[in-house]
């Protein structure tokens, strides 16, 4: 089947919010194509529940200032405070910005933007839980997505919906453009680009219980891998302390910022002995522990292995209000009602911290020694500044990805004159459409539903939560072995119309490929920081590892370089709350 071939000046790839605020930020200086696996609106932005941290103080004193401590703090101090400090100052006006783009954000009686605590936002550097996270009741990211869509609509941006990349070209230090499967039609596409935005979301899909939509499997990080970019910080993967038991779907700490509690089999608000100052609302990572060690030392209800998010102590009104869709899937999925029942949860597989390594304008760095590759930024989840360090801090995700995707697109209208034109040339693209072919033609026995199960429990048991050496080369090891199985999976559909088959073959392809980075970046760092916390290696190493990991592909498997962490204000501290 020939290929088709596309020019723009700007191809963005993901219509999550980082891809959309670059979108159009980026058409105000060309033309932009936006490219997604699903529906534009389907992406996984439009989960987000919670909301968006901006310390706009309109229900409590509060300053940019502390906004930018808490993320360092929240970082483990892994976090780059320059781009910190950009983040959160540019949070009010981000907030504002979009209330003016007609996101209808939950009021104050007054009148204003509402706002709710959320896990490791306070004021007066850690005194206590302050109100910062904006919300539009639990459906934020709806609100956001579909608003920012609209406006790319009117700005003119072409979207190409259902277009699955498969190759990101970049040649000579330059990006070209991207190669794309119509899944539609099961034709190749050739997006031929001056500017290339990667905007393609997380990777949760890595591990067995988790938060993240079926789509989240990281395709790009590992394509640019494979390309001999580097990833950073892979071993920084968040688990929210509150997915429902046996599901994994969320349950947003906004129920926490709102007053619900967690308790354990003997009624015991737990979090008051490992966060006495703010409690329930500590970060993620602390949480998240603190939740398995209660189940570890029997504590968890009846025994087993869950906790209870307690919420029938909040008034009805405030649950029917703010957290309306929590109310309906506690209803749908568990058959409870959280004004009368306590909820059932346990730590769910979140978000990747690290990624696809960027500087403060969203250029790609093709080293630790910030060297850039030119026409190629990226945003949002996939990317890495670094304003997370280890752990992020809830609804600090959804300002970076709006923050950072603009950025990009403002370093774009800056550079795009400097940029040539690039073309992708015919060998590419039927290098890509030879690789379709070979997967099609597989008649191997292997089901990739059974891999990718397996793949997901590996790294679940091994590489979540906790880790220890010989848990990481367990993992190594059995990735190896499931990377042997992956050539033996058949595929049964062989045509090329709307084949998920193929795709799902592709992406845990992917998967695997993040999984070894994962896993070894994890195994290297031979401390616990943030998110990642090695039994064997309990505290905090700040003489040998204060540093950002750069994991690069060679012929002799992963190579690990090392970035020094950007410290412009607070030096690192031990981290208590
Ligand atoms: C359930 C849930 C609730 C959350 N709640 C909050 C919250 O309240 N506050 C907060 O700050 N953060 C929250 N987060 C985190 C936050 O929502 C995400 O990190 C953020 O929205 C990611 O945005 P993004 O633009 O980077 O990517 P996404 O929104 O994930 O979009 C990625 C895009 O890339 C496309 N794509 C990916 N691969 C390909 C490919 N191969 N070809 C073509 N297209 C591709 C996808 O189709 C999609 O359009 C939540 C996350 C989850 C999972």
């Amino acid at each position: 089947m020939a290929a088709e071939f596309h020019i723009h000046d700007i191809v963005v790839i993901g219509s999550g919010l980082a891809g959309l605020r670059a979108a159009l930020e980026a058409k105000r200086h060309g033309t932009v194509a936006v490219l997604a696996k699903l529906y534009p609106t389907r992406c996984h932005s439009t989960a987000a529940q919670g909301g968006i941290a901006a310390a706009l103080g309109n229900e409590e004193p509060d300053s940019p200032e502390w906004h930018f401590y808490d993320t360092v703090k929240g970082s483990d101090f892994l976090g780059d405070q320059d781009a910190i400090e950009v983040m959160c100052e540019d949070a009010i006006r981000t907030v504002i910005e979009l209330e003016h783009m007609g996101v209808p954000f939950s009021r104050t009686p007054e009148g204003k933007i509402a706002q709710r605590r959320f896990g490791g936002h306070t004021r007066d550097f850690g005194a206590a839980p302050v109100r910062r996270a904006c919300y539009s009741a639990d459906r934020t990211g709806h609100a956001i997505v579909f608003a920012l869509y609209e406006q790319c609509q009117l700005a003119g941006v072409e979207f190409f919906s259902e277009f699955h990349v498969l190759d990101i070209v970049v040649r000579d230090g330059k990006a070209a453009g991207v190669i794309a499967l119509e899944l539609a039609t099961g034709k190749l596409h050739a997006f031929q680009a001056r500017a290339v935005v990667v905007a393609s979301g997380g990777y949760g899909r890595l591990f067995k219980t988790t938060s993240n939509a079926i789509t989240n499997t990281g395709d790009c990080l590992s394509i640019l891998f494979q390309r001999g970019l580097p990833l950073e910080d892979m071993e920084f993967f968040q688990f929210h302390p509150t997915g429902i038991y046996g599901l994994g779907i969320l349950i947003t700490e906004g129920a926490r910022g709102e007053g619900g509690v967690l308790r354990n089999r003997q009624g015991e608000r737990f979090m008051e002995r490992y966060a006495p100052t703010i409690k329930d609302l500590a970060p993620r990572d602390m949480v998240s522990r603190a939740i398995l060690q209660e189940i570890r030392e029997g504590r968890g209800i009846d025994g087993r292995d869950f906790v209870y998010l307690d919420l029938t102590h909040v008034p009805e009104g405030v649950i029917e209000e703010r957290l309306p869709e929590i109310r309906q899937f506690c209803r749908v999925y568990l058959g409870i009602d959280p004004s009368d029942s306590p909820i059932p949860v346990v730590p769910t597989a979140h978000y990747g911290m690290g990624g696809i390594p960027t500087d403060i304008d969203g250029r790609v760095l093709s080293d630790e020694r910030g060297n850039v590759v030119r026409g190629l930024y990226a945003a949002g989840e996939c990317a890495c500044v670094s304003v997370h360090g280890a752990n992020r801090l809830g609804c600090n995700s959804l300002l970076d990805t709006v923050v950072f995707g603009r950025r990009a697109g403002i370093a774009i209208g800056r550079e795009l004159k400097y940029l040539e034109p690039s073309t992708i040339q015919d060998e590419e693209v039927k290098k890509v459409e030879s690789d379709i072919e070979r997967v099609l033609s597989r008649k191997g026995k292997v089901r990739t539903a059974h891999l990718r199960r397996a793949l997901q429990e590996c790294m679940m048991q091994r590489c979540s939560v906790f880790r220890s050496e010989s848990s990481l080369k367990e993992a190594l090891k059995e990735i190896g072995d499931l990377r042997e199985m992956y050539q033996e999976v058949g595929i049964q559909d062989k045509g090329r119309v709307f084949n998920t088959e193929l795709t799902e073959v592709i992406e845990l392809g992917h998967l695997i490929t993040l999984a070894e980075i994962v896993a070894g970046s994890a195994l290297q760092r031979t401390e616990s920081r943030g998110a990642h916390y090695r039994e064997d290696h309990p505290e905090r190493d700040d003489r040998n590892f204060l540093k950002h990991t750069f994991a690069f592909s060679t012929d002799r498997g992963i190579l690990f370089r090392f970035k020094d962490v950007t410290i412009t204000r607070f030096q690192p501290e031990e981290r208590r709350y």
